[in-house]
């Protein structure tokens, strides 16, 4: 991608602001799903164990007490864990800031926080407060540091998850099924658009030659905005994102990245923070990212987000078996598993471009035309796991997971 000018000159200034000292307190990146399948977030300053009071009146400047405006982020009856040596936090107001460590370590040290659901369709404009638990949290690859990104559930004011909180029965069927050992992995196909939201790199209103030197291309005119791709790459691997790879799709200006293998509800966590990185990258080089699952029509490959699946029973020595008795499950539950696979999915599944028909189930040896594929090496093997290739790439990964292990090993 050209760069321009103008976003490159500020970018530099952006980076001055951005090397200043942060004084210790460490900006948290509040991060939720909302009602259509996006990433929403907002940042909150200082949610360290060690920011109670005491703590804001040692960083506080020129011994007149504490630093006005700085609220109590949740109140924490015990000193901060780690006084810096010799100093009494009562008549100190010179303490080096360095030695209070600042880093969180523990997901139970960030509080609740909330947001205005009837901004996001999550919620009605007379009780709109949603409020955001944190579930996870990662290294900030845009903030760095101690800064941290916070991957929220969603609950409604009457203690009931929000309508479109789908982690929290995802993570109870985990949590019920744990003897089995699920292990996902997901394959994010996604598509790149320019401004006017026309595929990135496509003549303005045309069309590129038609698809063949693209998929897992290399030089110009063969494959488009590499520099956002691996920016993203090299951002989820600072997070410590289960990313296990990338290529270049069928598509001009489509990629694809996987995560996981993941142990069960992590497949979702990780997928949802890698879409979130993945948006934030793009907003930096002015482009958009899509999920649509067909964005053009015609003869252009749609996106999706095939769900590799393998348990602690179809990964042992003989595991075809467990696998072949999982395809019997999947045959039976065939429409309850398109429902939740992703909106505007009937355009993609016809049966072409590598994909099954989205009316009938079938599944088969190293078949990319099937519901469900088992990998040649797998069969070789008589073990390993299967891909079910159903998934548009805007599905909900805690859905596609949950009713995964629903099928295969019953409800709540
Ligand atoms: P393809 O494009 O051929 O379908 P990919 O290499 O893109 O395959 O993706 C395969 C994915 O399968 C990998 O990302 C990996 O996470 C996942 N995977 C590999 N082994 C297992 C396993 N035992 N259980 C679950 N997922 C697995
Ligand atoms: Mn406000
Ligand atoms: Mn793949
Ligand atoms: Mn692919
Ligand atoms: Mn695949």
């Amino acid at each position: 991608m050209a760069a321009d000018s103008t976003v490159v000159s500020n970018t530099e200034n952006l980076m001055k602001y951005m090397t200043l000292d942060q004084r210790g307190r460490v900006q948290a990146e509040y991060v939720w799903i909302d009602s259509c399948g996006g990433t929403r977030s907002k940042t909150k300053t200082g949610v360290s164990a060690h920011d109670d009071p005491a703590t804001i009146h040692v960083m506080s400047y020129g011994g007149s007490g504490r630093a006005p405006g700085r609220g109590r982020l949740r109140s924490h009856a015990k000193p901060p864990l780690e006084w810096p040596e010799n100093s009494d936090p009562a008549n100190s107001t010179c303490v080096n800031l360095q030695t209070l460590s600042k880093a969180v370590t523990s997901v139970e040290e960030l509080p609740e926080w909330n947001f205005d659901g009837s901004s996001t369709g999550q919620a009605p404009g007379d009780n709109s407060d949603v409020y955001l638990r944190p579930v996870a949290f990662y290294p900030d690859p845009f903030r760095r540091g101690d800064n941290i990104l916070v991957l929220c559930e969603t609950w409604d004011a009457d203690g009931s998850p929000n309508k479109f909180n789908y982690r929290h029965d995802a993570a109870r069927l985990m949590e019920t099924n744990a003897k089995e050992e699920f292990w996902f992995g997901l394959e994010q196909e996604y598509t790149l658009l320019g401004t006017d939201a026309w595929p990135y790199g496509w003549p303005r209103g045309g069309f590129p030659g038609a698809q063949g030197p693209y998929y897992c291309g290399v030089g110009t005119g063969k494959v488009y905005c590499r520099d956002i791709v691996e920016a993203h790459y090299r951002a989820c691997l600072y997070a410590g994102i289960n990313i296990s790879g990338i290529n270049a799709e069928v598509m001009p200006s489509q990629w694809e990245y996987q995560v996981g293998p993941c142990a069960g509800i992590d497949m979702g966590d990780h997928l949802w923070m890698s879409r979130f990185i993945l948006h934030r990258v793009a907003e930096e080089f002015g482009v958009r990212i899509s999920f649509e699952p067909k964005p053009i029509e015609g003869d252009w490959n749609g996106a999706g987000l095939h769900s590799n699946v393998s348990t602690a029973a179809t990964r042992a020595e003989g595991g075809m078996k467990a696998i072949e008795a999982a395809m019997k499950k999947f045959e039976a539950r065939h429409q309850e598993h398109i429902a939740v696979y992703g909106e505007g999915n009937d355009k993609r599944l016809t049966g072409r471009h590598e994909t099954g028909n989205i009316d009938k189930f079938s599944y088969g040896v190293a078949d990319r035309g099937g519901s469900i594929r088992i990998p040649r090496q797998v069969a070789k093997d008589g073990k390993g796991y299967f891909e079910d290739r159903r998934p548009a790439s805007n599905a909900d990964p805690y859905q596609i997971t949950g009713i995964i292990v629903e099928t295969m090993c019953g409800g709540l």
